[in-house]
Parts: structure tokens; sequence; C-alpha cells
């Protein structure tokens, strides 16, 4: 990964010129890194330990590796095709044999190394693994030796560790080695983020005594101790971020909503189900928050089903009762004309303010999206502004407008993966008289605790564990093409829900099949190109067992008018069949629904799949998944889906997801973007590292907001929020 890291400017970090040579300047530069801070910061990749030889088979074929060995014997011999003369040496570990190998052009090299090598005597070597390419005999080209000393101190430094860089073009590992050796030098003038207190109570090495065990260690648990500072020091750095937000947050007031009438009680009245309690603790926890005079952020996670939409309904209903107004922000115009049926749905005429039919305690629900005619939206937009729309309901595009509220108490976001800190910083003067409005955000991509503080360490998580009894739930089953049994099978199961007047959604990776081909997820077994929408639905149209089903099809390339037409047809049950991309992921709730079917499904991700499936069993109908694929029965990506097809729970499988995929992948999706840039924290791994920086960092952040009293820190936040914009934009 490509980091861009800023210059540490202004915090007397040395410059990398006045340290290094210009060869190794520029082999550092290629990493951009700058400064010595920079430089001694970056971890090798990996340490060469002399090991066995019989390790040799083990390591990849070009790996460094080293080994404790004794000569036994040395060969030379001109070489046939050009000039010079081969050397072979062979050792031994007194276990496994080797060869070491020379291509020397001068006749005074093989004499030197001939007296450099003496047979029963004892080296180190280190070299670049290899083999025989005629005799298969384990080889290193080209090795490093030094005398190998039986001496406590000897075998210590015959066995030190040796760091591996990462390497760009034309870059020897040795130049790397050179550069952070020099630097090493200059260890003590290293920028000290982590306070000595801090260092004391975790029991971490000093930032200068790290640096020497990660670039020079003298054994393993060095580069273990050397790494542990960095890991706790950019945990550290992240959780002073979120307190420096949340003592941010303490200084910004915000509109409490304390209002306990008349709507919400009258939507409770009304609802057509009963809350459950994970609902209404999750609601209580929600409504003591938004009674506070700060703002304040709330992650709420629930599994797909589980319920949120009527949390967040209740809660703007709150600020509404507390004379202010709510947004509710979906990822998609079809999401948010859903959550504006739903909710003039269920709130009946307590939505119809202004109108003959009208309760008396009556608010607007209003609908704003990018596709409405000027004048409605004109007409919406002073709504708005004068505050007679309570409730107003858009995509995100509503943050980025310069739509003015009257009174903006409560900002709902609807499915975001991707809640960065300049929403937060956008939506900060949103609020009545430069108050800041509450923020709630909502999620059904749960991510683990530990992730969660690395990552939204300034949100307070609430979490909906439960899904409403009524729901069917879904049951899934992975269907192997090559088994055309099975397949038949599926369809067959569609066509008898349609007949039974449910409906049925088919969901394919592309829009058309004569796009480009992604390459196959497993880069070996040659696959057909994935399905298409619409060749998909022209197929369907002459399945026997879809015979008379009404087909529709749903994909980004249509209109918006067109999208929400057929989003109609199928909510009014005016079509049977809906094959769509994955447009329909998230949110959409057609209650009639009842099967699912991804085709090429292990082109999907965990949790989309989980997103999918979720779409149907909403109802009183239970749910059936088809995970369908033209995999091998047995194959990684097979196997993948039937774990899919068994975890029911979006939690499990998020963290199966997180697991298989480890930390690299996760960070790519995490939602403040901070993550983005981690170097050496893993936040899958380092969870009570993360905790622990947590509780060090916070007091100290509210003892010194400004951190006044700690430039080098305040400096390592800056140079983090810069490289994150970076990354984001
Ligand atoms: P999600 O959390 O995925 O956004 P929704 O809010 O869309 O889930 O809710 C899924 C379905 O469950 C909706 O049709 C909703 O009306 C219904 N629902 C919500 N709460 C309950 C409940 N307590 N009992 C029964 N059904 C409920
Ligand atoms: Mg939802």
């Amino acid at each position: 990964m490509a980091r861009t890291r800023t210059p540490a400017r202004g915090t007397g970090s040395l410059p990398l010129e006045e340290v290094l040579e210009s060869k190794e300047l520029k082999a550092m530069h290629g990493f951009d890194v700058h400064t010595l801070d920079d430089m001694l910061r970056f971890a090798p990749r990996r340490y060469t330990v002399p090991a066995a030889l019989r390790s040799i088979h083990e390591v990849a074929e070009g790996e460094e590796m080293a080994a404790v060995v004794t000569v036994t014997g040395l060969t030379a011999r001109s070489m046939r095709n050009r000039r010079g003369t081969l050397l072979i040496v062979d050792v031994t570990d007194g276990d496994s044999a080797l060869e070491l190998v020379f291509f020397l052009a001068k006749e005074h090299q093989v004499a030197w190394h001939r007296s450099h090598l003496r047979v029963g005597e004892r080296y180190t070597v280190y070299g670049i693994a290899g083999r025989d390419s005629r005799t298969g005999t384990p080889q290193l080209t080209h090795p490093r030796y030094e005398e190998y000393e039986d001496t406590p101190e000897g075998r210590a430094r015959a066995e030190r560790p040796l760091p591996v860089y990462p390497l760009k073009k034309n870059v020897a590992q040795k130049t790397m080695r050179d550069a952070t050796e020099r630097g090493l030098e200059f260890a003590d003038g290293l920028q000290r983020i982590l306070p000595d207190a801090v260092l004391r109570r975790r029991g971490l090495l000093s930032l200068a005594d790290a640096a020497r065990a990660l670039h020079h260690p003298l054994t393993v648990e060095d580069t273990l101790a050397g790494r542990a500072h960095l890991v706790f020091e950019e945990a550290f750095v992240l959780q002073a971020i979120f307190a420096q937000r949340r003592a941010q947050d303490e200084r910004t007031p915000a509109p409490a909503l304390r209002g306990d009438g008349p709507l919400r009680p009258a939507l409770d009245a009304r609802l057509p189900f009963t809350l459950t309690d994970g609902q209404l603790e999750v609601g209580a926890a929600l409504e003591e928050r938004l009674a506070r005079e700060h703002p304040t952020s709330v992650l709420l996670q629930g599994d797909v089903g589980s319920g949120k939409t009527v949390i967040a309904l209740r809660a703007m209903l709150r600020a509404v009762d507390s004379g202010h107004q709510a947004a509710l922000l979906a990822p998609t115009e079809v999401l948010a004309e859903q959550h504006h049926r739903t909710i003039t749905g269920l709130l009946g005429d307590l939505a119809a303010a202004g109108r003959l039919d009208g309760h008396a305690d009556a608010t607007s629900v209003r609908l704003l999206t990018g596709s409405q005619r000027t004048a409605e939206r004109r007409r919406t937009l002073l709504d708005v502004t004068s505050g007679e729309a309570g409730i107003v309901i858009g995509t995100h595009a509503l943050l980025t407008e310069s739509v003015e509220f009257a009174s903006l108490g409560l900002v709902v976001i609807d499915e975001q993966h991707r809640f960065g800190v300049d929403h937060r910083r956008r939506l900060r003067s949103k609020g009545p008289g430069g108050m800041s409005p509450h923020v709630v955000v909502m999620t059904a991509t749960p991510i683990p605790r530990t992730a969660a503080l690395a990552e939204v360490g300034d949100l307070d998580v609430l979490t909906l564990r439960e899904s409403p009894g009524r729901r069917a739930g879904v049951t899934s089953f992975v269907v192997h093409e090559s088994l055309p049994r099975w397949e038949q099978r599926m369809w067959a199961r569609a066509g008898e829900e349609v007949a039974a007047g449910r409906q049925v959604f088919v969901v394919c990776p592309r829009i058309d099949e004569d796009d480009a081909a992604p390459p196959d997820p497993e880069g070996s077994e040659p696959l057909p190109p994935p399905r298409g929408v619409t060749e998909t639905a022209a197929r369907l149209a002459s399945r026997p067992e879809l015979a008379g089903a009404r087909v529709g099809v749903l994909h980004g390339r249509l209109s918006t008018e067109e999208k929400q037409q057929v989003m109609e047809d199928v909510v009014a049950g005016r079509i049977d069949v809906l094959v769509a991309t994955t447009v329909i992921e998230v949110g959409v709730d057609v209650p009639n629904a009842s099967t699912m079917i991804v085709l090429d499904a292990e082109r999907f991700g965990v949790s989309q799949l989980h997103q999918l499936r979720g779409r149907v069993g909403r109802g009183e109908a239970p749910g059936i998944a088809f995970l369908d694929t033209r995999v091998e029965q047995g194959s990684v990506s097979s196997r993948h889906l039937q774990s899919v097809a068994e975890a029911t729970d979006g939690f499990a499988l998020a963290e199966l997801d997180l697991h298989r995929r480890g930390a690299g992948d996760l960070v790519g999706e995490l939602q403040s973007g901070l993550g983005r840039t981690l170097q050496h924290l893993d936040v899958i791994r380092d969870g009570e590292v993360i905790a622990r920086a947590r509780e060090d960092a916070f007091p100290l952040v509210a003892a010194d907001p400004d951190l006044a009293d700690h430039p080098v820190l305040a400096a390592a936040i800056e140079t983090r929020l810069a490289d994150a914009d970076v990354e984001r934009s």
C-alpha cells in the first residue's frame, strides 16, 4: 500500500537529507519517507533469523535466509560460457547440506573467499534461497557470511535477526539497512509522541530504544518489543483524535430534545406491531442521548430486518415534539422514496399537517430528491426553511446542498458505510442558532467491538441484537449449477412462490453479459462470463417453471423515473419476478417478497450476500435464498458460500468476514477513513492495545483538550488527519 506521508513540518523532525547519503535518500524517498521520524517508524517487513538448513525447503525461492554452518569443502572451476570462476562451497549444519555459490570474475576474488571460508570452520551465512536447476541441491547465491564465534556474545551476534525491508525497483536490501542503521545514530532525537507516564504504565520501550530494537535487534523478542511501541503509538494517536472530537462535541451546543408528546406517543399507540424489548431499550438509550445539550453521535447497528427504521422514526418524532426538525438520509433515491412511503404509511394522518384529513397534532413529512420537478422541489425547500416540514427525507446529497433548515435537531443517516469526519463537520453548522444537530448513523453491517473502537471511536454504539418475532426469517442454500437437478428445483421453487402470490428477486453481478468479465475470484477455474440482468430476464421469460410470471428489471442505467416506476410496480404486486443488480442490496423492504436468487454468488462479498438475502422473508411468508454458482463443488469459493449459507446472524458473519479477509481489506471499507492509513495497527489482532490506548488517551485529552502540553502528539494528529484526507480524495 502506497502511503502518502506528509513531512511533519515544524515539529523538529530531522529531514533525511541531513542524515543519509544520496543513494539511501533516494531509496527512502521511493517510499515517501522524508524525515528521520518517518524512516525509523518504517518497520521491516520481516526478519531473517539464522535457522536450520532444513528450513530452506520452507523458504520461498528468492527469499533471504540465514543459517549457522560448517564448511566441508570448496571447488573452483572455470565457467563455460563466460570468463571467470565458479566457486562452490559445500556446507552443512550437521543435518542438511547446502552449496554456497559464487560467480567470480577475478582470480584474486577466488583467493579471498578461499582464505576466508576454511574447511572445518563455522560461519553464519545470509543469502537468497535457491536451488541448482539440474541437481535440485539447495543453494545460496553470493551469500554474505561472518565467522561464527562460539562464545555467548558471538552466538548472540551470529543469531541476531536481520531486518528485511520492503523494496522498490533497483534498491538493494543493503541500502535500506544502511539507511536505517545510520538513522539509528540520531534515534535520541526522535519526536516522542507517547508520554513517559504511558510508556511506564504499559511497560513499553522508549521510542529510541524501540527504534533500535526494530532496526537493529539482537533477539526476536527485541523486534516484538520495538513493534509494540509503534502499535501502541498508532492506537494512541487514533484514540486521541476520537477524544478530541468528543471534547469538541462537549463544547458544542445542541438542541436538547426532551419533548415527550404528542407525536411519539401517538405513533406508539397506532403501530401495527409491538415493539421488541431490544427496540424499546435502544430507543430509550437514544432518547437519553438526544436530551443532552451537546450533540450526540450514535452508531445504531442491527442486522437486516431488525427494525431500525421505526427506532429512527420515534427519535425523529421526539425532535418534532421538541419543536425542531429531523432529516433522514438514505444512500439512494429508491431507498429515500421507500422510507417516505413507509413513514407516511406508519404515521397516517399524523403526517398530514395542513390538510383537511390531518390530525390535530400532525406534522409534515417531505421527500426531497434530485429528480423532483423544480417547482415541487422549490415548494419543499420553502417548507424546510420555514419549519413547516417536520421530517425531511432525502439522499446524502441533502448534506452537501445548501438546504436551509428552520431548526434541524436530528439527522439520521441510513445504511451508511462511510460516515466520515467531513459529514459531521458539514452538519455542525446546520442546527438552529449555530447549534449542532444530533446524529444517528444506522448500519446493518456490524463491526466487532474493538474494530469499532478503532474506527468509529467517537461514536456511541447502540446495538439491536434481536429481530422482530413476526419476521419469518430466511433459509439459505448453495446451488451448484454443475448439478442440473438443483438448478431446476430452484426455478421450480421460484415458480411455486409466484403461483402462491409471492414475489421473487433474481440478482446478477452485471447489467449486460458482454461487459468485460471481472477476473475469476480464485484465479484458477476459468468460469463463463458472469450473468447479466438483461439476458437473464430474457432467459427467464422462456423458463417453463416461470410461465406466465411478470418479469421486471431494475439496474443503475435506468432513469430515476423508470426505477421509481419499477419499485412501485413491485410494491403494488404488478411484478412477480424482479431481475436486478445490487441496486436492491440495501434496505429495500417488500414484505411480500419470499425468494432471493443470487446468480454467480461467488462474485459477491459476504456482507452483500447477507444484505441481499435480508430482502426476503420480511413479511409473513418465510424467506428462501439461493446462492447460485458455477464454481466447482468443494472448491474454496463453494465452501465459502456454504459457510455464508449456514451463518444466519449478521454479527457472526461480520466476524467471519473479517477473519477471512484480514484487516487489510477491512480498512478499505472503514467508516472513518482514518483506518486506511494505518501502518502498524491491526484492528483485529490489536483489540486489547486499542482498548488500553483509549484508557490512556481520553484522560490526557480531557485534561488538555488543545494538547498545549503535548505538541508532538498534536502534530502527529494533524499528520494522520491530513493522510486520511489525502487517501479519501
Ligand atoms: P432494518 O433494520 O433492516 O432497516 P426495517 O426497519 O426495514 O429493518 O424493518 C423490517 C420490517 O420489520 C419492516 O417491515 C418493519 O415494519 C417490521 N418491524 C419493525 N419492528 C417490528 C416489530 N417490533 N414487530 C414486527 N415487525 C416489525
Ligand atoms: Mg433499513
